[in-house]
C-alpha cells in the first residue's frame, strides 16, 4: 500500500485529487461532515467540461448536462447591453450540483477511494513544524499529507499555527454573499435576453442575474454586504417589474452561500499540507466560478505529490504545486480581484459610463470555457488598458480611477511573475508579503 493521504472535505478539487492519487497507488480517505447522498445544492453550476479532462474523468452522460446560454450584462440604469459570443465549441456546460458531486464521487470510488460520511473535521494535528494528520468527530487521524479541501471556511488552515505563513481568513471585501433560488415561471412572455447579469442593479453593491429558463426563472443575488430575507423580497419586487415571467413562488433553492472573489492563499503548502479549491481561494475573483480551477489544481497536485518519489510531503517538495498553480492560473486571476475594487470604487453613473461610452465591448464579458484569466477578456494587457480608458474616457475622475486600476493590476502581475521556483523558507514569505501587499 502506498503512503497515506487524508482529504479534509469533500470539495471538488480533493475528490479529485484524491482520485488521481488513488490510481497511482496511494492509499486515499475522504471525511467528509454531511451524509453520503446530501451533498452539493439545489441548483446548478456552469464550469468548463475540458476540466473534466484534465482531472483525468469522463464526460457525464448527455441526459446529465446542457450548454451554458450566452449572458447578457447591464449597468446599473444603462439602455446598453453587452453581450457574451461564445463560440459553440467554447461553451462551458451547466449541470445540477448533485449531479456533479454524483460524477466526481462515482469516479473517485472506481479508483478506490474511501470516504467517510457524516465526520466532522475540527482541525489540524501538528506535530512539530509538520501537519501529520486532523481532529475529528470520530476521533483523530493520522496520515503523510493532508489535502484540505473544506472549502473557504475550512478549521484545518484556520488552526494552522502561524509559523507556518497561511492566511486563515478572507475579509468581508474578498468574500460575495449570494442568495440564489428558482421561481416559478409567472408568463409565457418571450425575452430577448435569456440569461441577463446586472451590476450594482437597484442602487446595490453587487451582482445579480435572472436566467428564464423554460420551466422556472433562475435568481441569484450577489453582493459585498449581508442581507436577509426581507432585502431578497423587496429586490424580487424590483426585478419583477422588469421580468415578467419571474415568479413569487420559490420552486427550488433558496439559500445563503458565502464565495470567495479574492487572490488565492499567497502561501498553500505547509510540511505535511496542501490546500485546494475554495479553502485556497482558487475562484475567479470577479466571478467566483471554481469548480474548473480546483480540477486543474487537483493535476498539478497530483503531478507533484507523485514526484515528491520518497514521499516525504514538505513544503520544499509541495511548492512545485503552488508554484505551478500561479503559473498556469493564479498569475492570469489575481488582477481580476484589482478589476473587482475597481467596480467597488465605481458609482452607478460611471458604470453606465463604461457601458454607454463604448469603453467595455463584449469581448470584455466573454469568458468562454476556455477561460484562464484576464488575457482572455481584456485581449490586451493592463497597459493597453490603461491606453484605451484614455482615448474613450472623457471623465477625469473615473479615468483616474481607472489609471488606478491597470496600475495596480500591473504590480500583482508583476508580484505574481516573481514567485520563487523553489522553496526557501524567507524568500517564500518575503514574496508572499510583497504579492499580498501588492494589492492594495
Ligand atoms: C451559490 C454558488 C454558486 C456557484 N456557482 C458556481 C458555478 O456556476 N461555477 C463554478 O465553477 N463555481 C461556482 N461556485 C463556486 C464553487 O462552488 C467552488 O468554487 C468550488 O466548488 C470549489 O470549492 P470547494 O469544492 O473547494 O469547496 P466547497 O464547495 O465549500 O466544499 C467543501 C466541502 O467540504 C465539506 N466540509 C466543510 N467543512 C467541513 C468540516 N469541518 N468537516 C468535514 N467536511 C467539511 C463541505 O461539506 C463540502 O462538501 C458557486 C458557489 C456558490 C456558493
Amino acid at each position: 500500500m502506498g503512503k497515506k493521504i487524508i482529504v479534509a472535505g469533500l470539495g471538488h478539487g480533493g475528490i479529485a485529487a484524491a482520485a488521481m492519487l488513488s490510481d497511482r497507488g496511494f492509499d486515499v480517505t475522504v471525511y467528509e461532515k454531511k451524509s453520503e447522498g446530501t451533498l452539493g445544492y439545489d441548483w446548478t453550476d456552469i464550469f468548463a467540461p475540458g476540466s473534466l479532462r484534465i482531472a483525468e474523468m469522463e464526460m457525464p452522460s448527455e441526459d446529465k448536462y446542457e450548454y451554458k446560454e450566452d449572458m447578457t450584462f447591464f449597468g446599473p440604469t444603462s439602455e446598453k447591453s453587452l453581450r457574451q459570443h461564445v463560440p459553440k465549441n467554447e461553451l462551458e456546460i451547466k449541470m445540477e450540483r448533485k449531479d456533479i458531486y454524483a460524477h466526481f464521487i462515482e469516479n473517485a470510488v472506481k479508483k478506490g477511494v474511501k470516504i467517510v460520511y457524516d465526520c466532522e473535521v475540527c482541525g489540524p494535528i501538528v506535530l512539530g513544524n509538520r501537519v501529520v494528520g486532523i481532529k475529528t468527530s470520530a476521533g483523530d487521524v493520522y496520515a503523510d499529507l493532508v489535502i484540505d479541501s473544506c472549502g473557504m471556511n475550512s478549521p484545518v488552515r484556520r488552526n494552522l499555527p502561524a509559523f507556518m505563513g497561511i492566511e486563515k481568513e478572507a475579509s468581508r471585501e474578498e468574500k460575495i454573499t449570494i442568495y440564489r433560488a428558482f421561481y416559478e415561471k409567472a408568463s409565457d412572455e418571450e425575452v430577448d435576453a435569456k440569461f441577463k447579469v446586472m451590476l450594482f442593479k437597484h442602487g446595490v453593491k453587487g451582482i445579480s442575474w435572472v436566467a428564464s429558463e423554460d420551466e422556472y426563472t433562475d435568481v441569484l443575488l450577489g453582493r459585498f454586504d449581508e442581507f436577509d430575507l426581507e432585502e431578497v423580497e423587496r429586490l424580487n419586487a424590483l426585478l419583477r417589474e422588469e421580468n415578467p415571467r419571474l415568479g413569487k413562488e420559490r420552486v427550488r433553492g433558496g439559500q445563503f452561500v458565502e464565495i470567495p472573489v479574492r487572490h488565492a492563499l499567497s502561501v498553500m503548502v505547509a510540511n505535511g499540507y496542501a490546500a485546494i479549491g475554495d479553502s485556497a481561494f482558487m475562484t475567479v475573483p470577479l466571478i467566483g466560478s471554481g469548480i474548473a480551477n480546483a480540477l486543474k489544481a487537483a493535476k498539478i497536485l497530483t503531478d507533484t505529490v507523485v514526484a515528491d518519489r520518497d514521499g516525504i510531503f514538505t513544503a520544499e517538495t509541495l511548492w512545485s504545486y503552488q508554484y505551478y498553480f500561479y503559473k498556469t492560473l493564479a498569475a492570469g486571476l489575481a488582477p481580476l480581484e484589482c478589476a473587482k475594487y475597481l467596480l467597488l470604487k465605481l458609482t452607478p453613473e460611471e458604470i453606465d459610463y463604461c457601458f454607454d461610452s463604448g469603453m467595455l465591448s463584449n469581448d470584455n464579458v466573454t469568458m468562454s470555457a476556455t477561460f484562464d484569466g484576464i488575457a482572455d477578456i481584456m485581449k490586451i494587457d493592463p497597459k493597453d488598458l490603461i491606453n484605451k480608458a484614455k482615448s474613450v474616457c472623457k471623465d477625469p475622475v473615473l479615468l483616474k480611477k481607472i489609471v488606478t486600476c491597470g496600475a495596480t493590476m500591473g504590480k500583482v502581475a508583476t508580484a505574481c511573475a516573481m514567485i520563487p521556483k523553489k522553496w526557501n523558507k524567507e524568500r517564500v514569505f518575503a514574496w508572499a508579503k510583497v504579492y499580498s501587499y501588492s494589492f492594495k
